[in-house]
């Protein structure tokens, strides 16, 4: 597909120069056109797992739109003197996508989470955007593709979300894109936030860009998992030192 955007390579990885607003206008667009799109939202955990791994880096690569989900992105891009406007994130993206998706009458299959978190936030879809259709659902503890991407490939959705955390659903998504064309979207732990499992920070929280403070205020365990954000920073600003991106 020809990029509809600029681009700002950091480490390697091509992100998209855009807004929210500005992503979720062209996601409405490809939607339209039936086109088959790969989306990756990416923190810089991500972008250090596919530094380790050439087969997740290929795939990553191989995505249509990688967006900055994560202001640790967005910085990184400053350190290299190039500006990206904004974080792009993958619940930003999915909740704007269901709004539209509920006035629009476009279809959603949504696949991922614990199987109660995944009713829930069903239910909870049906009665807040009664317009949108739901092309099916499965939890995202399963084996073997197969069944879900027959029922995908049946139900012809507009949209897939795919919330198995990564760097499984970037795996599923490339693995299966083609059995409908849709937009096809990895969003993490997205559901269980929508569900009303998991928390996200509040907006002052997010505003001041220290989302990833909160989570590990409340997710302590996680610390380790957040190292990978001084040291994502640490590896762009070596780059930039050596003048190798
Ligand atoms: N998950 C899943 N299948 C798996 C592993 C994880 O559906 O095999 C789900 C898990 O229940 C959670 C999400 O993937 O809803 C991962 O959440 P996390 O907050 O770790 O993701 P992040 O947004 O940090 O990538």
């Amino acid at each position: 597909m020809t990029q509809p955007f600029s681009t700002v390579n950091v480490l390697g990885y091509d992100f998209i120069r855009a807004t929210q607003q500005e992503f979720v206008d062209q996601l409405k667009k490809d939607s339209d056109e039936h086109a088959n799109r790969f989306v990756v939202t990416a923190n810089p955990e991500i972008v250090l797992t596919a530094l380790n791994d050439p087969k997740y880096s290929d795939v990553i690569k191989g995505s249509d739109y990688l967006t900055a989900d994560g202001i640790g992105i967005v910085k990184g891009a400053a350190i290299l003197g190039e500006s990206l406007p904004e974080r792009v994130t993958g619940y930003d993206t999915m909740c704007a996508i269901l709004k539209w998706a509920d006035k629009a009458h476009k279809s959603v299959y949504f696949l991922g989470a614990r199987s109660e978190v995944i009713s829930t936030m069903i239910e909870k879809i049906r009665s807040d955007y009664p317009g949108l259709q739901i092309a099916g659902y499965h939890d995202g503890y399963f084996k073997d593709d197969t069944e879900i991407v027959s029922e995908i490939a049946a139900s012809g959705p507009d949209f897939v979300f795919c919330a198995l955390g990564f760097p499984r659903q970037e795996y599923f998504i490339a693995r299966n894109r083609r059995a409908a064309d849709a937009i096809w979207m990895g969003i993490g732990g997205s559901f269980d936030v929508l569900a009303g499992y998991a928390e996200r920070a509040p907006q002052w929280w997010i505003d001041h860009h220290i989302e990833w403070l909160y989570r590990l205020v409340k997710e302590p365990s996680r610390f380790i998992r957040m190292l990978a954000l001084p040291k994502y920073l640490l590896l762009v600003l070596k780059s930039r030192l050596t003048g190798r991106r």
